[in-house]
């Protein structure tokens, strides 16, 4: 088994990864709806069919992202070949959050092997069922020496965080990407922070609004709000706040019917911690819609806020749930004024048909990546860079990018023998003036 060298090798283990998650697509369903009852067409949507697509994908082009690639010489090395080696960093550790638990610890496992890594993926304590298959899937389709599971929650990820690694990869909480800062700061070990941020939804004026109703709730109450590139609040047009706050009421209900409680598309809150923490984001709140609790299943429904104050909890840090905060805006001042409170976010989302101010927005403000005139979809394509910036995280993912991320490339000149131009070597004198020349003519 080499897996640092032999390509082969690593695209069969691929393969052997596909058919394992391929075998095991039921049993992930069924402990994704134990967890937090996410229903299994958002299982198969958001998880099982994406890592099967990112599987495919990768077997397809690993061949052509590994090999050495050769690049135009510089003149001034004349004469020679040069090369980008692509080698794998080494010891890699994964850690994944519980929101998308199966697909955030096999996506970036999938790329870390791809490159030619030993990984430890340490996936999230609060969804034990999944969990469970994620490591009962990388023991049955890996040797231990090559990927290892490591279930358990905050002190096993900090003694995994004492280690020395060659690369850490981590998807989670702004917070705990700060402690994974600290510890990788020691080593100068490399690393990837997909965190998460308060994500703005702008609707303006000139937006298809029925469809922007639509495209929001299924974006929002996706995973019960729980997703990190979810709309955090809403921005409206004061022109069309009423009209939109209708729209998105009939949709919610369309979605999920009168009471989203009975319904089996709905998912629940992860655990009780965070159920307290959203119920109490509510408290002297005005609700315009939803609002409901139950603490029995950790129940909370999809639920809509008129005009919380910027300093009220709710606005404070990301929701992270079922509740959208509605605020209305009536130029761009607001905007300025209530995006620029916080840290860059993970995603922008704009609905609008004013083309200009769309694109005004996007370059305006600095966020991982987002959408115009939908919300959340970006993420599904491998063509795309997926990752934040500023406090939203540090480095991109999915497709190539992947590949990338695990990669270090490693640059190589091969010089021939044949020739040697003596300009370069002391003693300088009287060279100076043709090497301006020379510099000149090749910039
Ligand atoms: P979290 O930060 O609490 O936990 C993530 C991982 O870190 C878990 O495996 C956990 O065991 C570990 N961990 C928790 N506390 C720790 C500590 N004190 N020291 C060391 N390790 C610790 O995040 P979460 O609650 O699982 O996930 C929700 C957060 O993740 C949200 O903020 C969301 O925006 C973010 N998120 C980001 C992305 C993305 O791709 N950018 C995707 C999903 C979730």
């Amino acid at each position: 088994m080499n897996f640092k060298t032999d390509i082969n090798f690593r695209k069969q283990t691929l393969v052997k990864l596909l058919i394992s998650v391929q075998n095991h697509e039921e049993e992930i369903i069924k402990a994704l709806y134990n967890d937090f009852k996410k229903s299994a067409f958002e299982a198969v949507v958001s998880e099982t069919a994406y890592i099967v697509s990112e599987l495919n994908h990768t077997i397809k082009n690993i061949n052509k992202w590994a090999k050495p690639n050769m690049v135009l010489p510089s003149l001034l090395n004349f004469p020679s070949t040069d090369y980008i080696y692509k080698e794998p960093y080494g010891k890699v550790l994964i850690i994944a959050p519980w929101n998308y638990p199966y697909q955030l610890a096999l996506c970036p496992l999938i790329a870390a092997v791809a490159a030619g890594n030993q990984v430890v993926v340490k996936p999230s304590e609060l969804t034990p069922n999944t969990s469970r298959i994620v490591a009962k899937i990388i023991s049955e389709t890996f040797d231990e020496n090559h990927v290892k599971c490591v279930e358990g929650g905050v002190e096993i990820t900090q003694e995994l965080l004492a280690q020395r690694w060659d690369y850490i990869f981590f998807t989670g909480s702004v917070a705990v990407g700060k402690i994974v800062a600290k510890a990788v700061a020691e080593n100068l070990t490399p690393v990837t922070l997909e965190l998460g941020g308060k994500n703005p939804c702008i609707i303006d004026a000139t937006a298809n609004l029925k469809l922007a109703a639509k495209r929001i709730v299924w974006g929002k109450f996706l995973n019960a709000g729980q997703t990190c590139i979810a709309p955090d609040y809403l921005l409206v047009s004061n022109k069309i706040k009423s009209d939109f706050i209708e729209l998105i009421k009939k949709e919610i209900i369309d979605a999920y019917g009168e009471n989203p409680e009975t319904s089996p598309d709905f998912p629940r809150i992860i655990n009780q911690e965070n159920w307290n923490r959203l119920t109490e984001m509510l408290k002297g709140e005005s609700i315009l819609a939803g609002g409901k609790s139950n603490i029995q299943d950790y129940y909370l429904a999809p639920t809509l806020l008129d005009e919380p104050s910027l300093d009220s909890l709710v606005m404070k840090d990301e929701i992270f749930g079922p509740i959208l905060p509605v605020l209305s805006f009536e130029n761009e001042a607001d905007l300025v004024s209530i995006i620029s409170r916080y840290e860059k976010p993970l995603s922008l989302y704009i609905f609008s048909n004013d083309n200009p101010f769309a694109k005004k927005i996007i370059q305006n403000y600095s966020f991982g990546g987002g959408c115009i005139n939908d919300t959340v979809v970006y993420f599904s394509n491998k063509r795309l860079p997926f990752g934040g910036v500023g406090h939203s995280g540090i480095g991109a993912y999915h497709g190539k990018l992947s590949f990338s991320t695990f990669t270090h490339y490693k640059a190589i000149v091969k010089r021939a023998n044949w020739l040697d131009i003596p300009t370069r070597y002391a003693p300088y004198k009287g060279k100076l003036k043709s090497v301006k020349k020379l510099f000149k003519w090749l910039s």
